[in-house]
């Protein structure tokens, strides 16, 4: 953190603002429409888990409903249509950005409709690693069928489709600011809500849906989900440097394409040409050939991890097993363990959540894209922090890791 997120957080306790609304709250709030721009209103919340949560709740999601959502993600994305007693429906993605498949989306709609005699309630498609959607086709196909949007554009902030910010094309959008993301407010999110009304709508259920008078009188169910006033600080100070972030983050790219582009059997994946996308590169990403042979790849998923992908805090099940039947290629594991044996953390790409146990059974539409690149996808450290220098090195031991 630097001076300017202290100074926030500083004065939310000299003024004591120590609570889930305030100065914070209203001037971070602020301070993202101006950042999103579109005349969007846009309410701060606990969380990006939140903000999909509630997104969804406003476009009517509720029991019995389905909803059409980007397979190639991370369980935030589909774990809300559930909490709403609604059934995801997976969409596979397109080679070129790893997201949603527009005319795959197409497909769905029409074959959900011919098989439940309903419309899907929403579609959600997903910035992956900071990455543009195709946001025209895909608007154009939710317009023509009359559905929802709700961009998730958690892993997307600042990035640009056309020269417009992700989640401003929807009926919602998606932030998150966990620790993790390209700016934070340790843990948090927002909604990037169409007007005023929506606006006051996603509040009203973010403030567990309260009616006006003198006592506490409920007329529907909502919920505790408003960002405090302490994080919001945190916040407003990252708000100050979003821009050098967002710089940082696609030189960090730049660099690795530049370093690892003579590498035989590794590939940067990059923005598709020809101007219209701009990724925020929140996390860079490479494949590994098939072919290609690591170091120590016979010896890969010998043993039990013990530890959970993430750094998870919290409690997380012991692995009953070392391997799944849907996992990244022996070479791509090898190379993992020795990065970390390097001290670099280096992980996966997310697997699809259509070959997820706990969505066994729901319809997925597939045509085996997202399953092929997390078989061969790795991601690699991309943060405020990593230098130049870093880059030079986990380029240098990724070379050191292939086997002669
Ligand atoms: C991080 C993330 C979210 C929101 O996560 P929170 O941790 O709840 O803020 C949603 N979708 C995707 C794709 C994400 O990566």
């Amino acid at each position: 953190m630097s001076g300017n997120e202290m100074k926030f957080v500083q004065e939310a306790f000299d003024t004591n603002w120590v609570v889930p609304l305030g100065p914070n709250v209203n001037g971070f709030e602020k301070d993202l429409e101006d950042f999103v721009g579109e005349d969007k209103r846009v309410v701060a919340l606990s969380s990006g888990t939140a903000a999909v949560h509630l997104g969804l709740l406003a476009c009517g999601v509720g029991p019995g409903d389905e909803v059409l959502v980007q397979s190639f993600t991370f369980c935030a994305s589909t774990h809300p249509i559930t909490y709403l007693g609604a059934t995801p429906v997976m969409v596979d993605s397109e080679p070129d950005t790893w997201n949603m498949d527009p005319d795959l989306l197409e497909k769905a709609i029409l074959d959900r409709m011919e098989k439940t005699g309903k419309k899907p309630k929403a579609i959600v498609p997903v910035a992956l690693y900071g990455m543009p959607y195709k946001a025209d086709r895909i608007m154009a196909i939710a317009d023509k069928y009359g559905i929802p949007v709700v961009e998730d554009a958690a892993e997307g902030f600042g990035s640009k489709y056309k020269g417009r910010v992700l989640g401003t094309f929807g009926r919602f959008g998606v932030l998150s600011f966990n620790g993790n993301k390209m700016i934070t407010t340790s843990g948090g999110g927002a909604l990037i809500c169409p007007d005023a009304e929506l606006w006051q709508k996603i509040m009203w259920y973010a403030t567990q849906a309260r009616e006006s008078y003198p006592y506490y009188q409920h007329e529907a169910v909502g919920y505790n989900y408003r960002l405090s006033n302490v994080c919001a600080g945190i916040g407003r100070g990252q708000m100050t440097v979003v821009e050098d972030h967002l710089a940082h983050h696609k030189h960090v790219q730049a660099l690795y394409e530049e370093l690892l582009a003579g590498v035989p059997g590794i590939t940067v994946h990059s923005q598709p040409g020809g101007g219209d996308y701009d990724s925020n590169y929140w996390l860079c990403t490479i494949t590994l050939d098939p072919s290609l042979r690591i170091k120590g790849q016979e010896n890969a998923y010998k043993t039990i991890v013990k530890g959970a992908v993430g750094g998870a805090a919290g409690v997380i099940h012991m692995a009953s097993s070392a391997v799944t039947d849907c996992q990244p290629n022996d070479n791509v594991e090898a190379l993992r363990v020795l990065m970390d044996q390097a001290g670099i953390e280096a992980r996966p790409v997310w697997k699809p959540m259509h070959k997820q146990p706990v969505y066994k059974g729901v319809p997925a539409y597939v045509n085996g894209v997202s399953e092929a690149i997390f078989k061969i996808g790795m991601c690699l450290p991309a943060g405020p922090y990593v230098s130049d220098e870093d880059v030079r090195y986990i380029v240098e031991t990724i070379k050191g890791a292939i086997e002669a």
